[in-house]
């Protein structure tokens, strides 16, 4: 496999405290006369051999075997001593590597949903019942421990989460402001009174334009765990003309202007919200990105999600670093929630079909509203979804990872059987808790 990738998923396996002593303990080899340069030596697999990769011979089978009780794609679970050397047979390398760089994805490329998404259902991770667990960073302290055991000094790993993104994607800023909104507020037989106000009033008046309330609840986090542990950051569409894309706003409309002018001085990031058109035909992003920033007097894009996470193909994040993309946030299911990278920290992308290490940061998102209370994807009612979310954000406090939560803002409008504003407000009271739990495993 190639070299640059190898160094790195070591490093990230070992996390970014871990001193270059003990990246360099690591061996990936098969090779007997090596094994003495190395304090743990992982046999490789024959996953990365070629004929095997990139072919479906190189998928697990189910049921997969478990090391420790972390399911292991691939090797089997010994471990055994040679000289000074820890001989380790479970193939963690390249199961982070699967796992991380949306390997899947590219061998099954026959598997998409009706937008062209891989389906989380249709994962391995969901399929083998761990897609709520973190297992590349549960590799990773398996890693450490090994070290540890064969003599390498590790700093103690900090748990609890090193970071929290509160990210709004911006798709439907008001409901009866166009004037098409307006003939639907006069459908909806909201009166003519109501309907001029709705039209010609102040853009508050509107059901879905609940920004007020989502800036207020955010700056309210941010100032309990700390500016520098907590983010928001809002997707806005500059392009798209497929029928998913529209009717899409104008980014030259004077509300949208003013709401655009705002985000800044509430602390929070503006990104792209790359459109459904643009994740068929990725060439695009470029010319959305520079829409956007002409809409802003010129500032730099540098973060971006896609639009019904539609990126579809993992090359085709190719095209976002082209566009000067540095940090995407695009990366869960969108029919359950959890793990889609295998880890809670932030990865840098690895090209599954080139093994091209790149400079491209993916953010995994963790949960998006919809997800949980949609009939076509969880369907879970509160108490359930508000269980899973919570066990989710246990399992990144654990991990020392970060979390993305995706709530659009007409999420936040009132509406029968509408529960994702009380299970924001609960998700955020428990994020404001510290909760770092000391016994970690980790640190045995
Ligand atoms: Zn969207």
């Amino acid at each position: 496999m190639n070299g640059e990738v190898l160094r790195y998923l070591i490093r990230f396996l070992l996390g970014e405290d871990a001193p270059e002593l003990a990246v360099s303990a690591v061996g990936y080899t098969a090779v007997p006369t090596d094994f003495p340069r190395y304090k743990v030596v992982i046999l490789p697999s024959g996953f990365f051999g070629e004929g095997v990769y990139g072919t479906a011979s190189s998928l697990p089978s189910l049921p997969l075997r478990e090391i420790e009780g972390i399911p292991l794609l691939f090797g089997t679970p010994e471990t055994e001593t040679t000289g000074t050397t820890l001989l380790v047979h479970a193939d963690i390398i390249a199961s982070a590597c699967f796992l991380a760089s949306r390997y899947e994805e590219l061998v099954r490329k026959g598997v998409r949903d009706e937008h062209g998404r891989f389906p989380g259902r249709e994962s391995l991770s969901a399929r083998a019942g761990f897609l709520h667990r973190p297992v590349v960073d549960e590799y990773g302290c398996l890693l450490r421990r090994w070290l540890r055991q064969a003599g390498v000094p590790l700093p103690e790993e900090k748990r609890g989460i090193r970071k929290i993104y509160l990210t709004h994607d911006v798709d439907a800023p008001f409901l009866y402001r166009s004037w098409k909104g307006f003939v639907r507020s006069l459908l909806d037989k909201r009166g003519i009174a109501t309907s001029l106000k709705g039209k010609f009033g102040v853009p508050k008046s509107d059901p879905y334009y609940t920004f007020p309330d989502i800036f207020r609840q955010d700056e309210h986090l941010r100032e309990l765990v700390g500016d520098n542990r907590c983010r928001s950051i809002y997707f806005f569409i500059a392009g798209g003309n497929t029928k998913e894309d529209k009717p899409h706003y104008s980014l030259r409309n004077s509300d949208i202007q003013q709401l655009l002018r705002q985000i800044p001085t509430r602390q929070a990031l503006l990104g792209l919200h790359a459109s459904y058109e643009a994740g068929l035909n990725p060439a695009l992003i470029v010319k959305e990105k520079k829409a956007l920033e002409k809409a802003i007097g010129g500032s730099k894009i540098h973060l971006n999600r896609h639009h019904f996470l539609a990126c579809r193909e993992p090359e085709d994040a190719d095209m976002l670093e082209k566009a000067g993309i540095t940090d995407d946030f695009t990366l869960g299911y969108a029919d359950v929630a959890g793990f889609r990278l295998g880890t809670s920290r932030p990865v840098r992308r690895i090209n599954p079909a080139n093994c091209r290490l790149s400079s491209l940061v993916l953010h995994p998102l963790l949960i998006m509203d919809c997800t949980l209370d949609d009939s076509k994807y969880m369907n879970l009612p509160f108490e359930e979804a508000e269980r899973y979310c919570l066990d989710l954000l246990e399992q990144v406090r654990q991990a020392g990872g970060e979390v993305s939560l995706l709530w659009h803002n007409n999420s936040f409008t009132p509406a029968p059987g509408n529960y994702s504003p009380r299970l924001y407000s609960s998700l955020l009271d428990n994020l404001s808790e510290p909760h770092i739990h000391t016994d970690s495993k980790c640190n045995e």
